[in-house]
């Protein structure tokens, strides 16, 4: 109900995807675990908004024409302090203007920093066969270079999900390595499930997905999503 509003609200402004905000408060409604994150359209939101997140914090470009906001220039972690939220502001407009005079900006997502975790990737396709299917990899070389990723058709299962963790080749790493404590499968498998939920709800909104990345933690801790996007059919 309340994800059709957030979609209907982009597609009536003719758009075919979702900002990132947006995207998270889809994956929110479906009990995602995403940082909270806020827009500010000038510096003295954008302070106000880190304070009440509260230091540090991360700021990104919000605009329907950058969906890969690095290359954009329009990322900055680790911010500490009002100087540090100001000087991000100017620099992040700056970079996306340049990237693209004509983009149409939102303004700029203020963020809660995710403590470091390892990096995977949830995601989803639609198949034309299969209908929504989930994909899930390691973050960075892993997916990128290596192409080390699974698929499930949804709805996916926990147990299916705990499956596909042990399926890619970058498993050791989710499983702990060379004394690095295992990381939370149980809370990565139900998560994939939720996700599998979300897409299999909304197969006819979504043409495809993904939280990218997802930092994940210790077995017990947890996991966050800090990126996410989603694209309109
Ligand atoms: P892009 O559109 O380029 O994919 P991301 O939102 O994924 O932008 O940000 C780039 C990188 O910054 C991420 O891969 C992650 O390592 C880091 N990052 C982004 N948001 C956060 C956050 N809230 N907390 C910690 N790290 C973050
Ligand atoms: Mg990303």
């Amino acid at each position: 109900e309340r994800a059709l509003k957030i979609i209907n609200k982009a597609r009536s402004e003719g758009r075919d995807s979702l900002t990132e905000i947006e995207a998270k408060e889809v994956f929110e409604c479906y009990g995602l675990p995403v940082t909270p994150t806020r827009l500010a359209r000038n510096e003295d939101e954008a302070v106000a908004l880190a304070r009440e997140i509260g230091y540090p914090v991360v700021m990104k470009i919000v605009s329907p024409d950058i969906l890969h906001k690095s290359d954009a220039g329009g990322v900055r972690v680790n911010i500490k302090d009002d100087a540090g939220v100001r000087e991000a502001f100017k620099t992040i407009m700056k970079n996306a203007k340049e990237y693209k005079a004509t983009a149409n900006i939102h303004g700029i997502a203020v963020q809660e920093m995710a403590p470091w975790g390892t990096e995977v990737i949830l995601g989803s396709v639609n198949d034309p066969t299969f209908g929504p299917t989930m994909m899930f990899g390691l973050g960075g070389i892993f997916v990128e270079v290596l192409k080390d990723v699974t698929f499930r058709v949804a709805p996916v299962t926990s147990s299916q999900a705990l499956r596909m963790l042990d399926e890619i080749r970058g498993a050791p790493i989710i499983a702990g390595v060379r004394g690095e404590a295992p990381r939370d499968r149980q809370a990565l498998a139900d998560v994939i499930c939720q996700y599998s939920t979300m897409i299999l709800d909304l197969a006819d909104e979504v043409s495809e997905s993904d939280a990218n990345p997802v930092l994940v933690y210790e077995s017990g801790k947890g996991l966050k999503v800090v990126d996410a996007r989603i694209i309109l059919k």
